[in-house]
């Protein structure tokens, strides 16, 4: 059995949180290179420069490329061949959260609960989704999200007759809802199918997905790749001042669900789309 050290994992956590923040990854970026070349708007254009100028200052200054750092949320796979020793997984990942946050001046902006408001003062607790997988690696796959679009995503139980078509006008509808308060130029994850709470948790897996790498199920890509071009003719644009960027990309995940249900989910990602993942052996 592999053994993985607590303080390690601290570490590694503490590292992706300050990367996350500093370094747009290079798919978000191409994504905001390659939407200058198509955006029809002289307005989005101009957006979209400037986002590529704040994108090289944060990473040349190492400062935040958003004042909203964002809340910690990790996906992690653990192997069942992996053994944490010298503490639990889910401390080491709030103690890297705490590291990370405190030692690169990232705004803390969690708070201990939703009636005193009052602030942890150190970005904790993070949100952590834990899978077992085969093998011994430890996995983690971690972003800092943003605020604004967390709180214009939506999930709603549709009636199966609904169908396909019910599915596309409601995300629709989320994504024109938004407008510009979820910081477009938007990556839409999307949940379809679970229950409830899966579908919410499929909408974020989606946003993990680099931006261009499409769904391995043909008709689900498929599906991506309409979404994309539907979304696209709205009109919202970079920041929602127009233009033909509201999406950088689309992404789809979806499972098996009751015969009584449809449940979607739309997880929305704004601009500063950061994520970062690591892999220890
Ligand atoms: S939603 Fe994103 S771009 Fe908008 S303020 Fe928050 S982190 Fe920044």
């Amino acid at each position: 059995m592999k053994e993985i050290a607590y303080e390690k994992i601290v570490e590694e956590v503490k590292t992706m949180c300050m990367e996350s923040n500093y370094n747009l990854g290079e798919d978000v970026y191409s994504a905001f290179k390659q939407a200058l070349q198509t955006e029809r708007s002289e307005t989005g254009k101009e957006v979209l420069t400037q986002l590529i100028d704040n994108a090289d200052i944060a990473k040349a200054e190492r400062v935040p490329m958003c004042q909203d750092t964002g809340t910690a949320v990790f996906m992690v796979e653990v192997g069942q061949d992996c053994h944490i020793a010298g503490g639990r997984l889910v401390d080491a990942i709030n103690e890297g959260v705490e590291k990370g946050y405190g030692e690169g001046y990232l705004r803390n902006s969690m708070v201990y609960n939703p009636m005193n408001r009052k602030n942890t003062g150190n970005n904790t607790p993070a949100i952590v989704h834990i899978d077992l997988v085969e093998g011994e690696e430890l996995t983690l796959h971690m972003t800092a999200k943003g605020g604004g679009a967390e709180n214009m995503s939506a999930l709603k139980m549709l009636k199966p007759s609904d169908g396909m078509e019910g599915v596309k006008e409601y995300i629709l509808s989320i994504v024109k809802e938004a407008g510009p308060n979820a910081c477009p130029p938007l990556v839409v994850g999307i949940g379809i199918g679970g229950n409830f709470e899966r579908c919410a948790f499929l909408a974020k897996k989606s946003l993990f997905r680099p931006l261009g790498v499409r769904h391995e199920d043909p008709a689900v890509a498929e599906l991506e790749m309409e979404l994309m071009e539907q979304i696209n003719r709205l009109g919202i644009g970079p920041q929602g001042m127009g233009g033909s960027t509201t999406a950088l990309d689309v992404k789809v995940e979806l499972e098996s669900c009751h015969i009584a249900a449809l449940p979607v989910a739309v997880n929305l990602n704004c601009h500063a789309s950061r994520h970062q993942t690591i892999v220890m052996k």
